[in-house]
């Protein structure tokens, strides 16, 4: 995220400054998302389908948020080599994307909720909003399947 430029975040916005998200032109929001202080569903054209691909990847670039309380997981991108155990044991993809259950998922574009997606043979954080940590309550708040699945102890879930 450290080397993350606004440009390159920009060049997979919608382009078109239409201003439906408070800022005047799609860079200005780019600079915001850079900073942190706005979301990529805070653009609502990139919610459309036809952006689906473009709103993945800008997940994907800028990792997962600190939520409240600033907890977060990460991927240690050195130790992971892309196993996908991760996807297929967190009950937020079965429940998702069904195939993922047999190894046979995410598709491509994922459904915007799963967690974890393997690319390039590394795996990235989608998101974190559907996490049990965070959407769960009881008991699931505690889940921590994928950090203790993980075979090379590459995910870290902070609290
Ligand atoms: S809502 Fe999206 S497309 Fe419209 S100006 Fe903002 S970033 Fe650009
Ligand atoms: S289970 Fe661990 S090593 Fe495998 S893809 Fe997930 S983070 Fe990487
Ligand atoms: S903590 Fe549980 S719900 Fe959250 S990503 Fe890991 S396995 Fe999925």
């Amino acid at each position: 995220m450290g080397t993350l430029s606004a440009l390159e975040i920009y060049k997979l916005t919608p382009k078109t400054n239409c201003k439906k998200c408070g800022k005047t032109t799609c860079m200005a929001f780019a600079m915001s998302l850079v900073k942190r202080e706005v979301k990529p569903e805070d653009c609502p054209p990139l919610l459309e389908a036809k952006y689906a691909a473009q709103l993945l990847q800008l997940k994907q670039l800028l990792g997962p948020e600190k939520k409240e309380g600033g907890g977060t997981t990460e991927i240690d991108a050195e130790k992971c080599d892309g196993c996908a155990v991760c996807v297929v044991v967190c009950p937020v993809s079965g429940r998702e994307e069904f195939a993922t259950l047999s190894g046979k998922g995410p598709r491509c574009p994922p459904d915007p909720t799963l967690i974890y997606q393997v690319v390039d043979g590394k795996c990235k954080i989608l998101q974190l909003d559907h996490c049990r940590r965070f959407e769960s309550t009881g008991e699931e708040k505690n889940c921590r399947i994928c950090e203790k699945a993980c075979p090379q102890g590459a995910i870290t879930i902070k609290e």
